[in-house]
């Protein structure tokens, strides 16, 4: 009898035992996301993120938190590195690196990161991370994230910040990248349909998320056909098997008003940048509140959510393929091809096809399917150069090596040893060019034809035989449309009648 009243009991107690264990073995994996605990009424705050992450880090062997840089506020920015291993450290992996919220008031970005790092903690999503090194940024932007402002406290657009990486925000991302090479990277935003000019056409966007790849036409040929043919398809359908609606990325409108393209070509921008060193390389937008930040704010985070997760399955399921086309998109870049046609100056254009977008009537309230005629899905070149053997950069344009160095890019001292022949623009007189609706530099530029020598170490040689080579090519070209001496911080290596400070070094 005594016994099996201790038997019974010892039942009891293990049941007992687990009923309370239960609810606390939920709680230590997946700390509470502070927009929850809010009540979704109040969007995450600075601190608020900076305890939730550092909870997960205290809580699961898989994640670790790392500070990558910081605000111009002197905010951290982190890094959630998930790898069931030492990250990085498994060459077989692959590496993937989400950054969010580059844009303060595009909230949804942040806390969809924020949802995602909890649940990619749930054991079901653990196999993931046999094949993937993940790395989250939940927050670009703390400083702009705080006043809910687009951009940081500089004042500065971080998303146009990409190639000359004046801000620490940018600085930061992109030495991060350098440190490991991610494979594949997605930028994540929210877009705004509400604008005047989309309501008196009776019409506006509505797609819970949009995606897109890479436009640009120095990027990998094989990526861009890849992204465009095999992932953006898998990830628009995940989405709307989710009961998200989405559709490809498409800015412009409204239909006829104002043409619509896909990506700008531009590559100061998150996609674009990562995109030229051949990297599989994505923009996610989600859509914003309609008049605040926190309107529909679980639903908008889980759609961006739900964006992200798609990515890690089908980077899952495509590893070996994807590893593929960038290692040998990049492998051609590392060599660097001299002679090799660079496109400098291009535009969007139709192709004979029309768009169906689907867009909500202000009318009926109702969804529905509009054709665009003026929809230009092209990118054409309009102006080419043949890549040179490298740039010299003049030792008194300190500028310009200075934005070498924040870029990483390999500077040597030049010494010329006849193998090669300088070569030297005259700027004859500088026009304009339009560029996605707004007026740039178009200098009329002349290769000089006597020769040139230069005494040595005195300009710094940077080669286009390396990863950021074709980059290096478009900033550095005085007709590039998306060139350093675009931005008014080098405006000045632009003057008619005068020669580009910059010389290209060419074969013999
Ligand atoms: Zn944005």
């Amino acid at each position: 009898m005594i016994y099996n009243e201790i038997q019974n009991l010892l039942k009891t107690t293990t049941a007992i035992l687990i009923f309370i264990s239960f609810p606390l073995f939920v709680f230590s994996q997946n700390p509470m996301l502070p927009l929850e605990k809010n009540g979704y009424q109040k969007l995450t705050s600075y601190a608020e993120l900076t305890t939730f992450i550092k909870e997960l880090d205290s809580k699961s062997d898989l994640v670790k938190v790392e500070k990558i840089g910081h605000s111009v506020e002197w905010r951290d920015l982190y890094a959630l590195m998930f790898s069931a291993t030492e990250f990085g450290r498994d060459s077989s992996k692959i590496k993937v690196l989400v950054f969010a919220q580059q844009h303060g008031n595009e909230q949804s970005g942040k806390e969809g990161a924020l949802l995602l790092a909890q649940t990619l903690l749930k054991p079901e999503n653990r196999y993931l991370f046999d094949k993937i090194d993940f790395a989250l940024v939940p927050q670009m932007n703390p400083d702009g994230s705080e006043a809910n402002k687009r951009r940081n406290a500089n004042g500065m657009d971080l998303n146009r910040n990409h190639l000359i990486l004046t801000e620490p925000e940018t600085f930061a991302l992109h030495a991060f990248f350098d440190k490991y090479l991610f494979e594949v990277t997605v930028d994540v935003h929210e877009y705004s349909p509400y604008s005047e000019a989309w309501k008196k056409y009776g019409y506006r966007k509505n797609s819970d998320i949009t995606i897109g790849g890479t436009t640009n036409v120095n990027v990998s040929k094989t990526i861009r056909k890849f992204s465009d043919e095999n992932y953006l398809p898998y990830i628009l359908k995940y989405l709307n098997d989710r009961n998200f609606s989405s559709f490809e990325y498409c800015p412009g409108g409204p239909p006829e008003i104002d043409y619509i393209r896909h990506s700008t070509f531009d590559i100061n921008d998150g996609r674009q940048s990562f995109g030229i060193q051949n990297t599989f390389s994505f923009i996610q937008e989600g859509m914003n509140g309609k008049d605040d930040s926190i309107e529909n704010i679980r639903r908008r985070a889980e759609g961006q959510m739900t964006g992200m997760r798609g990515m890690l399955e089908y980077v899952y399921l495509h590893k070996d393929k994807i590893k593929e086309i960038v290692t040998d998109g990049r492998k051609k870049l590392i060599a660097g091809i001299p002679g090799e046609e660079i496109s400098i100056q291009s535009e969007h254009v139709r192709n004979g096809k029309k768009l169906n977008i689907p867009l909500l009537s202000y009318f009926s309230g109702k969804d529905s399917v509009v054709t665009v005629n003026d929809y230009r899905p092209v990118v054409k070149t309009l102006y080419n150069v043949k890549k040179p053997v490298g740039y010299l950069i003049p030792g008194d344009r300190q500028e310009v090596a200075a934005w070498a160095a924040n870029q990483s890019l390999k500077l040597t001292l030049f010494k010329d040893t006849g193998v090669y022949k300088i070569e030297s623009y005259l700027i004859n007189r500088v026009d304009s060019i339009d560029f996605e609706g707004d007026i740039v530099a178009n200098p009329e530029a002349v290769a000089m034809k006597f020769p040139i020598t230069i005494k040595d170490n005195q300009c710094y040689f940077l080669s286009t035989a390396q990863l950021k080579g074709n980059m290096i090519v478009l900033a550095l070209e005085p007709k590039s449309m998306l060139g350093l001496a675009t931005y008014p911080k080098f405006a000045g290596l632009l003057n008619g009648w005068e020669s580009f400070p910059i010389l290209r070094v060419i074969e013999k």
